[in-house]
């Protein structure tokens, strides 16, 4: 991801904020390096907000496939086991790596994911991502 008006790259940093309530929440924000202009005024943007803004973008983006395919292997091994030792279901209900479509997978980990899972799909994106006031595009 580079920034949209000096074309640095971005870097992601975690912050902690005081709640009204007394906790303490930590967010990651993405904003400029500020490499090349270092008074660059592009504002940082928060990882849930970029998260939503690439579930509307999902469908343009390019995946790695074979990123993405690692990653949906080790989930499908995940759930197949939890079938056969947890719930006891026999092996002819097994789901097979196959079956699952990259891009549908990937929306789903964009919406239901840990962010970790959400972390490492976006490693396999291949595209050029630009951010600029807020707000993502594909470069
Ligand atoms: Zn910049």
């Amino acid at each position: 991801m580079t920034c949209g008006r000096c074309g640095t790259g971005i870097t992601a940093q975690e912050k902690s904020k005081n709640i009204s309530d007394g906790s303490i929440r930590t967010y990651v924000y993405y904003s400029c390096t500020r490499h090349k202009d270092h008074h660059c005024t592009n504002p940082y943007l928060r990882e849930d907000y970029l998260i939503i803004q690439l579930e509307e973008i999902i469908n343009d983006l390019e995946i790695n496939q074979l990123g993405a395919r690692h990653i949906i292997d080790r989930e499908i091994e995940r759930h197949n086991k939890l079938r056969s030792s947890v719930l006891g279901i026999k092996d002819d209900k097994k789901v097979k790596e196959k079956e699952v479509d990259i891009r549908m997978y990937a929306k789903y980990l964009l919406k239901e994911g840990t962010i970790y899972e959400k972390r490492e799909l976006l490693e396999q994106l291949r595209n050029k991502i630009m951010l600029n006031d807020k707000k993502i595009c594909i470069g």
